[in-house]
């Protein structure tokens, strides 16, 4: 069994979402930290309590049939935890992982290389499964159903078809956008998960667990203050808490203090609801030129000169869940709570 480093291509993310404005954009440092933080037992996955009971029936009753796990679908945000628990599922499944991403996978000789070396019950795991070319998209679904492969071999009169069996996998697939996947292609998960934003509490538990694996001491309140600015987001609540930490470190300090974190993180003007200056410009951009909205994606994206998949994916779903815009047919609308936080003055 290989659990930890059995990549297929190395994890990347795609361009047009790791644009500079993304506060999950991440240093080969803090991507090397969040590597050695990945929590690999269900203990150390904190929260999502309804997708870790789900998981585990499933992973147990497909044990104890000695059979593959029905293929499984996990989407929410970037960051809470899909790829982790890919490999926890692994992990307690005691197979094999191989990792790729929907832009990693173009051709359908490659998409054959990997499934045809795979076990029984092995894991795929695809990243950004909804950016998938559709040709691949349509070989999995055989793949996926019958567990068979149908080639083209050569070209013109004399290609023909042939069929290659493949092992019996288990498909996981991690997207940030369920409404971006075709029905047919959702219909052939049998386990469908939605990950949550996490609450300050879960994050901060999130962060002591991981201050205790770096050596640095950390209080309650400090973690829960962390907890507090990440978006509800573990990726970033341990880019943050690696954040203070430097801090403390250049400072001298012996602990992690609530002091240090407002230093801290003031510092990188992420402020006490998590929103940074990305987040701040974009709601401002609504208020200042579009009298609060609505107006369409398009063209905050235009006037920001930002990208409409970053504003989409990595802005907008933590301000929707903290009720700060609205989306809305007409375009987005800024709320009373966003202008109160801002210190805007709401015209009507
Ligand atoms: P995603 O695949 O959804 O973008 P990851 O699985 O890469 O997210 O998670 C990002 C980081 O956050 C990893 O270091 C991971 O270990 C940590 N993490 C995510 N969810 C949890 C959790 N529930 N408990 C502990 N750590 C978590």
């Amino acid at each position: 069994m290989n659990f930890e480093d059995n990549l297929v291509q190395p994890r990347k993310k795609t361009p047009p979402i790791n644009s500079p404005t993304d506060p999950l954009d991440t240093t080969p440092g803090e991507e090397e930290l969040l590597t050695s933080l990945r929590a690999n037992s269900w203990d150390a996955f904190f929260g999502q309590d309804d997708t870790k009971k789900s998981l585990q029936i499933a992973i147990t009753a497909a044990k104890g049939r000695s059979e593959a796990l029905d293929h499984t679908l996990l989407y929410g945000p970037p960051g809470l935890g899909k790829t982790t628990l890919s490999h926890l599922i692994a992990k307690e499944l005691g197979v094999n992982i191989k990792i790729t991403s929907g832009t990693a996978l173009s051709k359908t000789g490659d998409l054959a290389a990997i499934l045809t070396n795979l076990e029984p019950s092995d894991i795929l795991f695809v990243d950004e499964i909804h950016r998938l070319p559709k040709v691949i998209e349509e070989t999995l679904y055989p793949a996926m159903e019958d567990y068979a492969l149908d080639i083209v071999i050569g070209k013109g009169p004399s290609a023909r078809t042939i069929r290659l069996d493949l092992p019996k996998f288990t498909l996981v697939g991690a997207t940030t956008r369920f409404g971006l996947l075709a029905g047919p292609f959702r219909d052939r998960f049998g386990i469908i998960q939605r990950l949550q934003f996490y609450t300050p509490q879960a994050l901060s538990t999130i962060i002591s667990a991981a201050a205790e694996k770096l050596g640095v001491t950390i209080d309650e309140s400090s973690a829960l203050e962390i907890g507090r600015r990440a978006r509800g987001t573990p990726r970033i609540a341990l880019k943050l808490l690696k954040r203070v930490r430097d801090y403390v470190q250049v400072h001298k300090l012996k602990t992690i203090t609530n002091k240090a974190v407002h230093e801290a993180l003031d510092m990188f003007a992420i402020d006490t609801l998590g929103l940074d200056d990305s987040d701040r410009r974009f709601l401002r951009q609504i208020i200042q030129k579009h009298k609060g909205g609505p107006v369409g994606l398009s063209t905050i994206a235009a006037t920001l000169n930002e990208d409409q998949l970053t504003i989409e994916e990595v802005l907008e779903p933590y301000l929707i869940q903290v009720g700060m815009i609205q989306r809305t047919p007409k375009g987005r609308v800024v709320s009373k709570i966003a202008y109160e936080h801002l210190g805007e003055k709401c015209t009507e």
